[in-house]
């Protein structure tokens, strides 16, 4: 008998974590889980732990230790809390895969304890590569440790890449475009949390419904792309295609195209990601080509939506400039969610942020801790004021 894939699944109670759990559900043969956590969610993980039956749950806001010791009392289950115990779950223990679906910064360490510990990386969590991406894929292959994308744009990429060996000569991410595509500019301002949160064609965790309508996801991604298939930004486009069928290309120099294409369903890339190079059944709703109106590709609007310009500068900048950038937006996005700024201040934080924060040119995994701090402090003084 084939031994089971051991999963250790960080930010289970999230969008991605649970859509690893349908795959995991319909797989039982296939898959197991060793690890589950959660940030603040407990009753969730408990619920989850009662039915995955993981040697360890993490819960990563200390105040529900006691909560969830209790609801698993009676279970085998080790419980731990406190961010720490993300990375040391995965490094130890038996783990084959390591699925990061986390959200934002808290994503980076585990990510990195990952790769040291020589566990293949299912990686959702795009924030680590933005924030510390160089340090990633070098570790990563120095130890030929396997980064497999779920993101759904790079899992295209990655999809598209398997068996070739002739160079890329670019890429091309498509974006939906998010709610606010044919807002216009002077509109943008007094765009609501529920108009900003009602994204056209996925489900998702709020954080990653925002940044999708302020096209920072999208500036996220290409980072993300640069570091996991080794592009220059000029090699790295970016098209609007509202209708999220064409998940992204890639052209070669014989001006060859492909691409992979599908209805928008991430348990599509998380179970490529999980299963790779194997592919297998997996739900009824397919693409038909008959009742597709019609698919379209423009450029973005870098006018009305500045901050994918802005990921792009960072990029080009490097250092430590994508880090202030992603610190900077997890802290305007949660004062946009908590009504304390307007949706067009989102961009003002931003910019007045990197503006502000310390340059650092080649920066240590320390430096990506102590620049994401000064520029979420910054990132709030400019709130404040
Ligand atoms: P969610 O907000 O839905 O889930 C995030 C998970 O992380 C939850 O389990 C949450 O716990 C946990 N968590 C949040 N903050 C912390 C913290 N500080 N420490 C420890 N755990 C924490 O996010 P998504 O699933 O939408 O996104 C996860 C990642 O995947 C993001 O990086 C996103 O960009 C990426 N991604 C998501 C896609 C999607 O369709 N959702 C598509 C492509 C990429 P709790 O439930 O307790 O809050
Ligand atoms: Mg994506």
């Amino acid at each position: 008998m084939i031994r089971k894939q051991r999963l250790a699944l960080l930010g289970s109670t999230g969008s991605i974590g649970t859509q690893t759990l349908d795959i995991v559900r319909r797989r039982p043969e296939e898959f197991e889980i060793t690890t589950l956590t959660a940030g603040s969610r407990w009753e969730k993980l408990v619920e989850q732990a009662l039915e995955f039956k993981p040697d360890s749950v993490v819960i990563a806001n200390e105040k529900h230790y006691k909560a969830v010791s209790e609801a698993l009392a009676s279970e085998p289950i080790k419980v731990y809390a406190g961010s720490d115990a993300l990375s040391q779950v995965v490094a130890g223990g038996e783990v084959d895969t390591v699925v990061n679906a986390l959200v934002g910064y808290a994503g980076m360490l585990p990510s990195i304890a990952a790769v040291r510990a020589s566990k293949r990386l299912a990686l959702a969590n795009k924030e680590s590569l933005v924030v510390a991406g160089e340090h990633i894929m070098r570790e990563a292959a120095e130890r030929n440790v396997p980064i497999l994308p779920i993101d759904s744009e790079h899992s295209a990429i990655f999809q598209c890449l398997v068996g070739e060996t002739s160079p890329v000569r670019r890429v091309i991410i498509t974006a939906s475009g998010g709610p606010f595509l044919r807002t216009p500019a002077e509109r943008l301002a007094d765009v609501t949390v529920e108009q900003a949160l009602a994204h056209p064609n996925w489900s998702m965790g709020a954080k990653i419904t925002i940044d999708s309508s302020t096209l920072v996801n999208k500036g996220f991604e290409v980072i993300e792309a640069k570091w996991l298939f080794g592009l220059k930004p000029e090699q790295i486009d970016v098209l609007v295609h509202p209708q999220s069928i064409v998940h992204s290309m890639v052209e070669f120099d014989d001006g060859a195209i492909k691409a992979q294409l599908g209805t928008p369903d991430m348990h599509l890339p998380i179970q490529y990601a999980l299963r790779f190079p194997e592919r297998g059944e997996l739900g009824e709703d397919r693409l038909s080509f008959e009742k597709l109106a019609t698919l379209t590709f423009e450029k973005p609007d870098l006018v009305r939506f500045p901050l994918l310009q802005t990921a792009y500068d960072c990029l080009r900048k490097g250092g430590n400039s994508c880090c202030v950038m992603n610190g900077a937006n997890e802290v305007a996005v949660a004062a946009f969610l908590r009504g304390e700024i307007k949706y067009t201040d989102i961009q003002r934080v931003i910019i007045g942020t990197l503006e502000r924060a310390q340059f650092v040119a080649a920066p240590s995994i320390e430096d990506y801790a102590a620049s994401n701090e000064e520029s979420r402090r910054i990132a709030h003084e400019i709130i404040q004021n």
